[in-house]
């Protein structure tokens, strides 16, 4: 087997484990929000949210019947032997994973109106590059994004004058207006920029960050607390309904410096169904799965 074949295999599976098995960080948010959560009617979708977790491995289906568009996000470095190809073994991945796993067939083209059948076209799947100096290793997420949770997502552009406040403001309605619909409890990923393809851009970073992390900046982690409690003080619990739990799984804010005139805000959500796994390869394709722990691929 070639190095190519090798690495095209392995993320097969990969997807295969990103399809069926949720990250552990998500897995024990919802565990504690299960536990913790009081109204009859919202603690009986937490368990079967539970049993739906334990079905999708016993009779090895996708957690969800949307099994999104498949995302990549690399961080490969300069020395990484499969550098050059890697676009091209992705692209060859996710054709074969859409007929083993299987996945549904979630990439139509535009203008075209027409549905592919096997998960790519233009610029699908969609593949991020982070380039490493002097590295020779690759880290891959791996993210389903279903069109319920991808639906709500926004970037706006505000004036300085608005403030943290009018973030928390444009989070919040975000949130109460368009969230609600996807699935809760929701992972909600805040992007703090200049424009709104940088806002846009951090909101989905933060929506991968591994739940529990904070942000490095003191201000900025007091804004993820502050968002997570109001968020789960609305009164919302699991789909949308009635709970005293909370609706969210946790609030991630990623920022960079601005402009001085203009402020960009994001927000960009992840369902209870957040499959996201990151996978680290050496240049010999060795690899070491970081949230999904225990699991052999
Ligand atoms: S929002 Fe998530 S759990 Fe709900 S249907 Fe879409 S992918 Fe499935």
């Amino acid at each position: 087997m070639t190095l190519e074949q090798k690495f095209v295999d392995i993320t097969v599976k990969f997807i295969d484990l990103v399809a069926k098995v949720l990250p552990d960080d998500v897995v024990g948010v919802l565990s504690t929000l299960r536990d913790k959560e009081t109204e009859p009617m919202a603690k009986a979708i937490y368990e079967s949210m539970f049993e739906n977790m334990e079905k999708a491995v016993s009779m090895n289906r996708p957690i969800c019947q949307d099994t999104g568009v498949l995302q990549f996000f690399l961080k490969v470095g300069t020395k990484f032997p499969l550098i050059d190809k890697l676009s091209d073994m992705l692209l060859e991945a996710t054709t074969v994973a859409t007929n083993t796993v299987p996945l549904r067939h979630n990439a139509v083209e535009t203008f075209i109106e027409k549905n592919t059948g096997t998960n790519t076209g233009k610029n699908v799947p969609y593949i991020e590059y982070g380039i490493v100096p002097n590295s020779d290793k690759l880290e891959m997420i791996v993210y389903m994004a279903g069109g319920g949770c991808v639906l709500p997502g926004r970037s706006m552009v505000m004036m300085p004058s608005a403030g943290y406040e009018g973030i928390a403001d444009f989070v919040a309605d975000t949130m109460v207006n368009w969230g609600i619909n996807a699935c809760p409890p929701l992972v909600v990923g805040v992007g703090i920029g200049t424009c709104v393809a940088s806002a846009a851009k951090l909101a989905k970073k933060a929506s991968l960050r591994p739940l529990g992390t904070k942000n490095d900046n003191a201000q900025a982690h007091i804004m993820e607390q502050q968002l997570e409690k109001a968020l789960n003080g609305i009164g919302l619990g699991p789909q949308g309904i009635p709970g005293k739990a909370g609706c969210v799984l946790g609030v991630n804010v990623e920022n960079m410096a601005r402009h001085p005139s203009a402020m960009g805000a994001a927000v960009s959500f992840g369902c209870w169904a957040h499959r996201r796994g990151t996978i680290v390869f050496d240049a010999k394709l060795n690899y070491e799965i970081l949230d999904h722990k225990n699991t052999v691929l």
